[in-house]
């Protein structure tokens, strides 16, 4: 089974609530797709063991055959080509790849060089939990493709947690495509319910079923259960408004850590998931 973990902003508990479940159902997989900000492994203490580059083809001008086609900078919506006198300058960390530049350029003008992207690292975590995670390169935009080498670690038939980036859009989306089951964290309050109700149209989208889990759960807000209750969706596990917890989890301490009466209160999340 994979279960995503994601929400719509960040500090919302995401990375908390993954490690948590991770930790108290291993052995499984651990997958870090947070590739901006990266930090399960101090959750789960995880020892890195091995680093691998992601790279990716970005264009490099050789020079123009045939008639120059300055209009392919024009086409460039993401600004990595400018046209400059006789040449095409190439800007690669503003390149995500659509590949226009080399239909409209004439053959040999343009050719795909490699361009580093981020890292992948593979560790050794707690608990017997296996542990990938992506960094992406300061000031690379390919975030998409760190993810997908993230994933592309997946050990095959081995239950397997995914720390999703924050927000709606297309990170989060490679993130979770093709989860069995997305647990959407959100807190209560009138921005919590805003961002859960993106989450829930993005997982609509990709076909996923989902489930909530809130944290800093008893602030008085009764929103979120409103709006789950009408759309049907279900409430999973509430994590209580506790300064001790926020204290815990600032220091990288998962739930089972601060408490053991959490271990079997997550097994059973797991469960449900698995019923759902
Ligand atoms: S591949 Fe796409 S994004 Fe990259 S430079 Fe060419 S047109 Fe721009």
């Amino acid at each position: 089974m994979i279960v995503s973990v994601a929400g719509g902003k960040g500090g919302i508990g995401k990375t908390l609530v993954a490690a948590s479940l991770a930790l108290a159902n291993s052995p499984l997989q651990f997958l870090d797709c947070d590739v901006e900000e990266p930090n399960g492994r101090i959750f789960l203490r995880a020892r890195v063991r091995k680093a691998e580059p992601v790279s990716v083809a970005v264009p490099r001008f050789r020079r123009w055959k045939g008639e120059p086609r300055p209009e392919a900078a024009e086409f460039c919506r993401y600004g990595a080509l400018a046209a400059v006198g006789e040449e095409l300058l190439v800007f690669p960390e503003l390149c995500v790849g659509c590949g226009g530049c080399f239909l409209l350029c004439p053959d040999g003008t343009l050719e795909p060089v490699e361009y580093r992207a981020g890292t992948v690292k593979q560790a050794v975590a707690r608990s017997g939990v296996g542990f990938v995670a992506g960094e992406l390169r300061v000031g690379s935009q390919r975030t998409t493709e760190v993810i997908r080498a993230v994933k592309d670690r997946r050990e095959p038939g081995r239950d397997t947690v995914i720390d999703c980036p924050p927000g709606c859009g297309r990170p989060v989306m490679e993130a979770i495509r093709g989860s069995d089951f997305c647990l959407l964290v959100t807190e209560p309050t009138p921005f919590g319910l805003h961002d859960l109700q993106g989450s829930r149209e993005l997982l609509e989208i990709l076909g996923v079923p989902g489930g909530v889990v809130i944290n800093r759960s008893g602030t008085g807000y009764g929103g979120i259960h409103d709006w789950c209750r009408e759309e049907d969706i279900p409430i999973l596990e509430e994590i209580p408004f506790d300064r001790k917890l926020a204290a815990a989890a600032a220091r990288g301490q998962t739930l089972p850590d601060l408490d053991p009466d959490w271990t079997p209160r997550l097994k059973q999340l797991w469960e449900a998931v698995k019923r759902l």
